[in-house]
């Protein structure tokens, strides 16, 4: 068998990414998943690569979240089955609300994301897929909503990001669709999109098989990692003995790493989006509906309504009538989104840490696993620069970020 460097287990956005920044570092790299790149979370994201980021406890305090999960027309809500296996995580999200971890986790974000187009740029370099470059908005729908918006475009701009109010005649110019909801709008200019996240991360994918790495279908089964640094891959069809072993697979990370003795605070947060009956060209950037929970994005079709956060532990049941009822209530604002006749609603599974920051680091006492998930609402815009960090510890790079991105953090 030839001499494997590295395996990193799933080809969502996360490991197709880390799967080239360890192949630009001159390692022989294979991908395991169970099915086709991207078909897991990375298939319906938003498609947002987005410069600035926020925690999501910065939006949903503590003394506030039991209102925010109950409220009917809440676009935050839990799987009550799940809320047993929540509990230990909910206690660390608790204390990442604290004003201080928010700040914190906030100029994490913002300096993370900063990167997140270059770090593209230099992992794909001249066969990078094409990526959209119009910025992206959010439309605020009350008075109280913009002046959150002046407090967090102050911060945004604080860490570096260019952003602005738009007046009315600005914003009905950039996109006519929003003419019913003119409050306020802020303009994110760096901000970029794609228009089919699974096709992206699928081409990104191609250009990892045509620059030498391998590509398997393998569902694994267990990772084990002995005292004197083996480690055996043990899959459905073949086991692997690889130098290095990568564990990208999103919210279910936790399943690989049982025989390992070790565990990462990380649930599930469910997504939904369903594609909307209307033309290419209906809209030409991604449109955020903070309060609504959900963002008005382009996609190959036309346009897609995609968000909300439900949140639970890994492969709990998807509730496809969260989304129906948000988008009724979008709907009597903009009464032209109708969802595509014979579109199912999609959801997919976020891996959620308590304090909204990925995960990349080496498993404890085990020196050739690593772990790299956690990225939440931005693994499309974080995924490149996640990889990047993570093959500079797999080589052994003195990086800033080991303690920052590890999950010792939570204690
Ligand atoms: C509605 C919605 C909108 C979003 N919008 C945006 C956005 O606009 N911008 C943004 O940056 N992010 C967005 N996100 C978040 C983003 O999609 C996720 O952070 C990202 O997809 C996570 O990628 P991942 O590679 O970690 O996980 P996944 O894409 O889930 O990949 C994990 C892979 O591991 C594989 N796998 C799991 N277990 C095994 C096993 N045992 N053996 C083999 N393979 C296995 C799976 O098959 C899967 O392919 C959104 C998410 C949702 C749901």
């Amino acid at each position: 068998m030839k001499k494997i460097d590295a395996i990193v287990v799933g080809a969502g956005v996360v490991g197709v990414t880390a799967a080239l920044a360890l192949q630009q570092r001159g390692l022989k790299v294979i991908i395991l998943d169970q099915g086709p790149p991207g078909q897991g979370c990375s298939f319906g994201n938003a498609g947002v690569i987005s410069p600035t980021g926020f925690p999501l406890s910065a939006y949903y305090r503590a003394f506030n979240l039991p209102t925010q999960l109950l409220k009917v027309s809440s676009p935050a809500t839990v799987d009550w089955a799940s809320v047993p296996r929540l509990l230990s995580w909910g206690i660390k999200y608790a204390k990442a609300t604290r004003p201080d971890e928010v700040r914190r986790d906030t100029a994490l974000l913002h300096e993370l994301a900063r990167h997140a187009l270059s770090s593209y740029e230099l992992l794909l370099g001249a066969d990078l897929p094409p990526i959209n470059r119009r910025g992206y908005l959010l439309v605020h729908l009350s008075e109280s909503e913009v002046r959150r918006a002046i407090s967090s475009n102050s911060i945004r701009t604080s860490h570096g990001a260019a952003v602005r109010l738009l007046s009315n005649a600005e914003l009905v110019e950039m996109e006519p669709v929003v003419r019913g909801l003119r409050t306020g709008a802020t303009f994110v200019e760096q901000a970029a999109h794609v228009t089919d996240p699974a096709a992206f991360v699928g081409s990104l994918a191609t250009v990892f098989v045509q620059r030498g790495g391998l590509l398997q279908c393998e569902r694994v089964l267990t990772v084990e990692s002995k005292t004197n640094g083996d480690v055996i891959v043990r899959g459905a069809r073949a086991n692997y003995f690889p130098s290095m072993v990568v564990l990208a697979t999103g919210a279910y990370v936790n399943q690989l790493l049982v025989r390992c003795g070790h565990k990462i605070p990380l649930i599930a947060e469910r997504g939904y989006h369903v594609e909307l009956d209307v033309e290419p060209g209906f809209i030409r950037r991604p449109i955020t509906l903070p309060s609504l929970g959900a963002v008005l994005t382009p996609s190959e079709r036309g346009a897609r309504i995609a968000g909300l956060s439900h949140f639970g532990s890994p492969g709990f049941k998807a509730r496809t009538q969260l989304l129906s009822s948000a988008l009724e209530r979008i709907r009597k604002r903009i009464p032209a989104l109708k969802p595509r006749f014979g579109c199912q609603i999609w959801s997919g599974e976020r891996p959620a840490t308590p304090d909204s920051v990925p995960i990349v680091e080496q498993v404890p006492a085990h020196c050739r696993l690593f772990v790299v998930t956690g990225h939440g609402h931005a693994g499309l815009s974080l995924g490149a620069v996640t990889a990047r960090i993570l093959a500079d510890l797999v080589t052994g790079k003195v990086s800033g970020y080991s303690s920052q991105l590890s999950s010792e953090r939570f204690g």
